[in-house]
C-alpha cells in the first residue's frame, strides 16, 4: 500500500493536470469516469488522514481559472460544482445527511426535483431590466470569461425576457451544449480539413464558446437548457419547480424530462428510468441532478466549499475505471495462441466487479508500455470482455519493471513461438492440455458435432485425469467410467455415450469445422464441403494444388496454407486415422453430395457469395440462408470484394456501409425472393 502522503501528492498532480487539460484546453487527457475515481480516492485520503487537507487541492476547487483571451468577470452569484453519487447507496447517504443538516432526521417525504444532467458547459446569464446584458462561463466559480457576443448567437437564449415588468436584475444559469447530430457534422468537417477532432460534444461546446469570432459560434448551432434562477429576494419563486416554470414562461428552453418527486423513492424511479432512457436522447447526459425543491430549505442547507448541500449529481455506472496492475498471466487458446491477461485490484465496472482483463498480445503490451504496479484504465462496455485501454504513467512507481510475456506455456511448460509477422505468440505442443481442452470444447460445440451435455467442467476432468488425450478418445469412453466422474449419474453418463454415438452421423461440413483448423470457421467449412466431398479429396487438393482451394469463393491463400499445414502435421494425420477407426466418415453422405450437386447445377445463385445483414421483414436468418444455399449460393459472414450481393434488412449497420463503399449490389428481401422465383 502506497504512503498516503505520496499517493495524495501523486493524485493532486495528476488531477490538476487533467483539470487544466479539460477546463482550459478543452482537450481531456483521460475519461471523465477515470477522473471521477481518482478524485474520489483523493477525497477519501484527505478525509481519512490527518494533515492531508490543503486549500489548493483539486477537491476544493470548482473548474479552473478563466482562460486567457477573454475579459474575466466576477459572478453576481457564485457558480458551484455538484457533489457526485455513484450509486443508489450514495444517493441515500446524501439524503440522510441533508435531513440531518436541516434538523429533520425523521422526515421521510421531502419533495425533490429530478433533472437530467446535461453534459455541456455551465453559463451565467445576467439580464438587466429584462435585456441580456452579460454572459459568462463558470470559470473557477467566482470569476468566469465574458463571452456575451458568442452567447447572443444561441437561438434558445432569449435576448429579452418575455415577462411583463421584469425584475431589475435576473441571473439565469443553464447548460450550453451541442446536440449529437451537430457534433458529428462539426467533427466530420474538421476531419476533412485535417484538423484535430473534438473528444466529445462537451469539449466541442467549450471550444466553441471560447471562439473569438461569434460567426464561428453561430455556425456551430449551440443549444441551451436553463435550470437555475436567481431574482431579487422579493421576486424569487418559492421552489425549484416554480423557478423552472418561470424560466420556461420567460422564453428559455427548460429540459422537459424533469419530475417533481414526493420523496427519494420516486427520485430513484426517475433515475432508473433515465439510466436507460438517456441513450435515446439527441444530446449527451452524464447523470441525473437531484435538488431539494423548497428554496427556503435550500438556503438553510447551504454550501460546502465547492458544492451545494441541497443537490447531488447521480452519475451512471462507469464503463472505464482506473485500478492497479498486480500481475500479468496468460491463457492458452484452442489454437495455442497465448492471450496475456492483466490481473488487477478489483473495480466495479458497468455494474459488475472486474479483476481480469485481456491484453490481446505482446504488441499490445509493448504499445501500452505496461509496467507491474502501473495504474491502468480498464474498460467494459456492454457485453464486451474487459480490456486495458491505457496506462497513467504519472502514477507509475519508481521501481516498476516492464511486463514481459512468459517464454514458456503456463500449461505445459514448452517454449512459446512467435512466427513471422504474426501478432500471436503460440504454444505449438499438440498435446498441451490447454489446446486439447479447447479442441474438445470446439468439437462438441453447437456448430460442430453438437454433443449435448459436454460442459467445460467435464472436459477439464477428462483431460486432467488423462482419460482423454485426443478427440478420438471421446468415443472410447464408456458409461461406467463416465458415471464415476464428479457430478455424473448413471443416466447422464448413458445419455452422453448415446449423444457421442449419434454425433458420428453429423454432416461432413460439421465434422470438418469441428477439427478446429485455423481459419476454417463454419462458413469456410461449408464452402469447402460442397466442393470437396471428403477429407481425402480436400487433402489431395490442399497438398498438391493449394491454388485450387485459394480460388474458391471466400477462401484465400492464407486459409488454403493453414489447411495444408494442418494436414501435413503427423499428429493430425494420426487423428484423422483414429477418427475413422472409431466410425466417423469424414466425408459427405450420398444425400449430402446430391444436395450440393443439385444446388450447384441449376441454382440461380450458383457460385455467388452473399452476405446477410440487419433484420429481414419476413425471413429469419436461417431461412434466408437455406433459400440462398438451395439456389447454389454461399452465405459469408463478412463483406469483401468477393461478395456478390449484400441482403440488407432493417437496422443494417457497418456491413451495409462497407458494401456500398466496395460497390457491392445491395438487395432487399423482396429483391432476393423475386430473384429466386422459378
Ligand atoms: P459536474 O460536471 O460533475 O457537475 C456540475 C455541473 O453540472 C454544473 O456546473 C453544471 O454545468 C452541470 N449541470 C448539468 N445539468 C445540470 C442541472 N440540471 N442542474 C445543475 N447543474 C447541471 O462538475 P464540474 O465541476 O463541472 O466538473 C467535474 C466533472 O468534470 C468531473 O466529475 C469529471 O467528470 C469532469 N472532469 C473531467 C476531467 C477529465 O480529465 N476527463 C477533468 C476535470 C473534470
Amino acid at each position: 500500500m502506497a504512503d498516503p502522503h505520496e499517493r495524495a501528492a501523486e493524485l493532486r498532480h495528476l488531477l490538476n493536470r487533467a483539470g487544466h487539460a479539460y477546463y482550459v484546453l478543452d482537450a481531456p487527457v483521460m475519461e471523465d469516469s477515470v477522473y471521477d475515481r481518482l478524485y474520489r480516492e483523493l477525497v477519501e485520503l484527505e478525509q481519512n488522514h490527518q494533515g492531508l487537507q490543503r486549500s489548493d487541492s483539486p477537491t476544493k476547487r470548482v473548474g479552473d481559472a478563466p482562460a486567457e483571451g477573454f475579459t474575466s468577470v466576477e459572478h453576481r452569484v457564485g457558480l458551484l460544482s455538484l457533489d457526485n453519487a455513484f450509486n443508489r447507496d450514495d444517493l441515500q447517504a446524501w439524503y440522510e445527511r441533508l435531513l440531518k443538516v436541516l434538523g429533520r432526521p425523521n422526515e421521510s417525504r421531502l419533495p425533490l426535483v429530478g433533472e437530467l444532467k446535461i453534459d455541456g458547459n455551465a453559463l451565467a446569464l445576467s439580464y438587466r431590466n429584462g435585456v441580456l446584458e452579460r454572459a459568462a462561463t463558470r470559470g473557477d466559480g467566482s470569476r468566469g470569461e465574458e463571452i456575451t457576443a458568442n452567447v447572443r448567437t444561441i437561438n434558445s437564449i432569449p435576448l429579452c425576457l418575455q415577462v411583463e415588468n421584469p425584475p431589475e436584475w435576473v441571473e439565469v444559469r443553464g447548460e450550453a451544449f451541442i446536440p449529437d447530430s451537430t457534433f458529428a457534422v462539426i467533427n466530420g468537417e474538421r476531419k476533412q480539413r485535417g484538423e484535430a477532432l473534438f473528444a466529445n460534444p462537451r469539449n466541442a461546446c467549450a471550444g466553441t464558446l471560447r471562439q473569438l469570432d461569434p460567426k464561428v459560434v453561430a455556425s456551430r448551432r449551440l443549444d441551451f437548457f436553463a435550470y437555475t434562477l436567481h431574482l431579487p429576494d422579493d421576486a424569487q419563486p418559492p421552489s425549484q419547480w416554480a423557478a423552472l416554470e418561470w424560466l420556461n414562461t420567460a422564453g428559455f428552453r427548460v429540459n422537459p424530462n424533469r419530475e417533481l418527486c414526493a420523496d427519494l423513492t420516486a427520485i430513484k424511479r426517475f433515475c432508473d428510468h433515465w439510466e436507460q432512457g438517456r441513450h435515446d436522447l439527441p444530446y449527451a447526459t452524464d447523470g441525473v441532478v437531484v435538488k431539494l425543491n423548497d428554496l427556503q430549505l435550500q438556503d438553510e442547507a447551504g454550501f460546502t466549499q465547492r458544492a451545494p448541500r441541497w443537490a447531488i449529481a447521480l452519475k451512471y455506472p462507469a464503463e472505464e475505471a482506473p485500478t492497479r496492475l498486480l500481475r500479468v498471466g496468460a491463457q492458452v487458446g484452442r489454437t495455442g495462441a497465448i492471450t496475456p491477461v492483466a490481473e488487477f485490484e478489483a473495480v466495479a465496472l458497468a455494474g459488475t466487479s472486474v479483476s481480469r482483463a485481456t491484453l490481446h498480445n505482446a504488441d499490445r503490451i509493448a504499445e501500452l508500455d505496461l509496467h507491474l504496479g502501473d495504474t491502468i484504465v480498464v474498460r467494459k462496455a456492454g457485453e464486451i470482455i474487459p480490456e486495458v485501454v491505457r496506462v497513467l504513467p504519472e502514477l507509475r512507481p519508481s521501481d516498476a519493471t516492464p511486463v514481459q510475456l512468459p517464454q514458456h506455456c503456463p500449461e505445459c511448460g514448452s517454449s512459446l513461438v512467435r512466427e513471422g509477422d504474426e501478432a500471436a505468440t503460440r504454444c505449438v505442443n499438440n498435446s498441451c492440455p490447454a489446446i486439447l481442452r479447447g479442441g474438445l470444447r470446439h468439437w462438441v460445440s453447437k456448430g460442430a458435432l453438437d454433443v449435448d451435455g459436454f460442459g467445460s467442467k467435464l472436459i477439464e476432468q477428462l483431460v486432467d485425469r488423462g482419460l482423454v488425450r485426443s478427440l478420438a478418445d471421446l468415443y472410447r469412453l464408456d458409461a461406467a467410467l463416465l458415471s464415476s466422474l464428479d457430478r455424473m449419474g448413471d443416466k447422464s453418463a448413458t445419455n452422453l455415450v448415446e449423444a457421442l454415438e449419434a454425433s458420428k452421423q453429423q454432416p461432413w461440413h460439421r465434422q470438418l469445422y469441428g477439427l478446429g483448423i485455423r481459419h476454417i470457421g463454419e462458413v469456410n467449412a461449408k464452402a469447402l464441403s460442397t466442393d470437396f466431398f471428403s477429407i481425402d479429396s480436400l487433402a489431395t487438393a490442399a497438398l498438391e494444388a493449394p491454388e485450387q482451394i485459394a480460388e474458391l469463393h471466400g477462401i484465400g491463400p492464407e486459409i488454403s496454407a493453414s489447411l495444408g499445414q494442418w494436414l501435413r502435421t503427423p499428429a493430425n494425420q494420426q487423428l484423422l486415422q483414429d477418427l475413422r477407426s472409431i466410425g466417423l466418415s469424414l466425408e459427405a453422405s450420398s444425400s449430402e453430395q446430391e444436395a450440393s450437386g443439385q444446388a450447384g447445377a441449376d441454382g440461380v445463385l450458383q457460385s455467388k457469395t452473399l452476405v446477410l445483414t440487419g433484420t429481414l421483414p419476413h425471413l429469419s436468418r436461417s431461412e434466408a440462408k437455406a433459400l440462398i444455399e438451395a439456389a447454389g449460393g454461399k452465405v459469408c459472414g463478412s463483406v469483401s470484394k468477393k461478395t456478390d450481393y449484400l441482403v440488407a434488412g432493417e437496422a443494417a449497420g457497418s456491413k451495409l456501409t462497407k458494401a456500398k463503399s466496395l460497390g457491392v449490389t445491395v438487395l432487399s428481401e423482396t429483391d432476393l425472393t423475386t430473384m429466386l422465383q422459378p
